[in-house]
C-alpha cells in the first residue's frame, strides 16, 4: 500500500542528494504549460465566448454567461444547511482573528535630519481569487482567499469556481453561500486555467470581468501553469499544488492518529502526497497495518486514496534519530508537517522549511485545512523552503516614499555623484549637481 524508504545508513546524505531520495509527486507544470498555452491565447483574444468554450469542453456544461447572478448567490445561502453555515462562520471568525494581526503599519526611518524614508503598506487595487472545484470542491478555500485579502484592505474581489454541471452551472451552492456570508458579490463559474486567463486579461461585455492584478488561490496542474504562463502581467501567490502530508514522529504516536491523518490528506487527490518520517520501526509497522484498516473503511479509496497513498510520492521514510528527521522534513519543505513526538514544540520551534506545522497529537492537518484560524493557501512541491502560505502580505505591496530637504541632500551629494561616476552613468550624477549651480557640495 505504501512505500518504505529506509535512510539508517551511515551518513544521511546533504541538500540536493537527500531531496532526490525523498517521495515526491510528478507534478510537471513546465510540461502542462504548452497544454494551457492555447487556452490563455484563445481567452486573450476571444473573451468570454472562449471561457465558455472551455467550461463546456472540461467541465461538461455550456453556460449562458459567465458572472453568477446575485440572487443565485443569496439563494444559496438561504438554503445552506445551519450547521454548514454555523462553521463557516465559525471558521471566518477563527481566520480574521489570526490574519488581522498580520496587517502591516506604515513606518517611517529618519535616516538623517531631513531625510526620511517611509515604508507604506499598499493594498492591492484587485484580485482574482481561485476557489478549486474539479474533484472536491473546497468552499473553505473561498474563506483561506478572501479573508486575507480583505483584511489586507484589497477593494476589488473577484471569486472564480468551476461550473458544476449538476448544479445548472453554477459554481457549488456551498461555495457560493461562503462568498454570501463573506460579502463577495463577483463570482464566475469559471474553472482551470481559463479561469485564470480570464482574469488576467479580462473579458468584454456588460457582466464582463475586469482585469486583476494578482491570482491567488489552489488548484490543480492546467490551473498552476496557467498561473506561472501568465506571472508578470498579473502577480500570483505561490504555487499551491496537489496537497503534501509529512508527519514527523517517534515512538510516543499514536499509530491510530498517524494513519488517520495520512489519509486524511491523500483523500484530496491521486497526486496527493503522504510521507511519514520515523525513528520508530515499531510506529511504521503499526500505522501500516492502520493504514490497512482505515483505508478500507474509507469513502473516496479507489479514485485518491490508494492510488495517493501507493503512489511514488507516498512513503514511510526510516531514520536513525530524531535529528536525522529534523534533516529529512527540512529537506522535503511539506506542504503541512506535522509533529508527534515526546517533545513536539521542541522540535517543531527548530524545523526551518514546512508550509505550517502542526505541533502534537490535538492539531492535525485538518484542523488547519478548516478552523484553525491558519490559512491553508500553502506552498507545495518543496516551494515552502522560499515561499509562504497565503497572508495578508499576499496582498500588500510595500512602497518607499523618500523625502529629503536640501541640507539633508547636500550632506550626501558628493557620495551619489561618486558612485553614480563609478558606474559610467555621469547623467545620475549630473541630477545632484544640477540641483546645487552644477558643483556638488563639499564632503563635510
Ligand atoms: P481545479 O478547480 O483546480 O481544476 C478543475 C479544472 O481543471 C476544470 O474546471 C477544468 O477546466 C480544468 N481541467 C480539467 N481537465 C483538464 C484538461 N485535460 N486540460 C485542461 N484543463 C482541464 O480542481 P481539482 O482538479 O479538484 O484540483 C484541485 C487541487 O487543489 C487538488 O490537487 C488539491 O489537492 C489542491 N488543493 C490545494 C490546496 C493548497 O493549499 N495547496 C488547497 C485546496 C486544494
Amino acid at each position: 500500500m505504501i512505500s518504505r524508504i529506509d535512510l539508517r545508513g551511515d551518513t544521511l546524505p546533504q541538500g540536493g542528494a537527500l531531496r532526490d531520495l525523498l517521495p515526491r509527486a510528478e507534478f510537471d507544470v513546465e510540461a502542462a504549460l504548452e497544454k494551457v498555452r492555447p487556452i490563455c491565447e484563445d481567452v486573450r483574444h476571444h473573451g468570454a465566448a472562449a471561457v465558455i468554450d472551455y467550461g463546456e469542453k472540461f467541465d461538461g456544461v455550456r453556460l449562458a454567461g459567465l458572472r453568477v447572478p446575485a440572487e443565485a448567490i443569496a439563494r444559496a445561502l438561504d438554503e445552506l444547511d445551519p450547521a454548514v453555515r454555523a462553521a463557516l462562520e465559525e471558521s471566518i471568525r477563527r481566520a480574521r482573528l489570526v490574519h488581522r494581526e498580520q496587517r502591516r503599519t506604515s513606518h517611517t526611518t529618519q535616516v538623517v535630519p531631513g531625510g526620511t524614508v517611509t515604508e507604506k503598506w499598499i493594498p492591492v487595487e484587485r484580485v482574482g481569487l481561485y476557489v478549486p472545484g474539479g474533484r472536491s470542491v473546497y468552499p473553505s478555500s473561498v474563506v483561506m482567499n478572501v479573508v486575507p485579502a480583505q483584511e489586507a484592505g484589497v477593494e476589488g474581489i473577484a471569486v472564480s469556481s468551476p461550473p458544476q454541471k449538476e448544479f445548472g452551472g453554477l459554481p457549488h451552492p456551498t461555495i457560493l453561500a461562503a462568498c454570501a456570508l463573506l460579502g463577495v458579490d463577483e463570482v464566475y463559474a469559471a474553472g482551470g486555467a481559463q479561469a485564470i486567463a480570464m482574469f488576467a486579461y479580462g473579458t468584454d461585455g456588460p457582466d464582463g470581468c475586469d482585469p486583476v492584478n494578482l491570482v491567488t488561490g489552489p488548484g490543480n496542474i492546467y490551473v498552476a501553469a496557467a498561473k506561472r504562463l501568465l506571472k508578470g502581467r498579473i502577480g500570483i501567490d505561490a504555487e499551491a499544488g496537489p496537497t503534501e502530508i509529512a508527519i514527523l514522529a517517534d515512538s510516543t504516536a499514536d499509530p491510530v492518529h498517524v494513519a488517520a491523518d495520512l489519509i486524511s490528506q491523500a483523500e484530496h487527490d491521486p497526486m496527493a502526497a503522504a510521507v511519514l518520517v520515523t525513528d520508530s520501526e515499531e510506529l511504521a509497522e503499526a500505522t501500516e497495518a492502520e493504514l490497512k484498516t482505515q483505508v478500507a473503511a474509507s469513502k473516496h479509496i479507489d479514485d485518491r486514496i490508494a492510488p495517493a497513498l501507493a503512489g511514488k510520492q507516498s512513503a514511510i521514510v526510516l531514520v536513525r534519530d530524531l535529528e536525522d528527521g529534523l534533516r529529512v522534513v527540512d529537506a522535503y519543505a511539506a506542504e503541512h508537517l506535522e509533529i508527534q513526538t515526546a517533545d513536539a514544540a521542541a522540535l517543531a520551534a527548530r524545523v526551518r522549511n514546512a508550509g505550517a506545522i502542526f505541533v502534537g497529537p490535538w492539531a492535525p492537518v485538518s484542523l488547519g485545512d478548516y478552523a484553525a484560524g491558519s490559512n491553508h493557501v500553502l506552498p507545495t512541491g518543496g516551494c515552502a523552503c522560499h515561499s509562504s502560505g497565503l497572508s495578508v502580505q499576499s496582498f500588500l505591496r510595500g512602497v518607499h516614499i523618500v523625502d529629503y530637504t536640501r541640507d539633508a541632500l547636500a550632506e550626501v551629494a558628493h557620495h551619489v555623484v561618486t558612485l553614480a561616476e563609478a558606474e559610467d552613468l555621469p547623467a545620475h550624477g549630473a541630477a545632484l549637481k544640477a540641483r546645487f549651480g552644477w558643483k556638488v557640495p563639499e564632503a563635510k
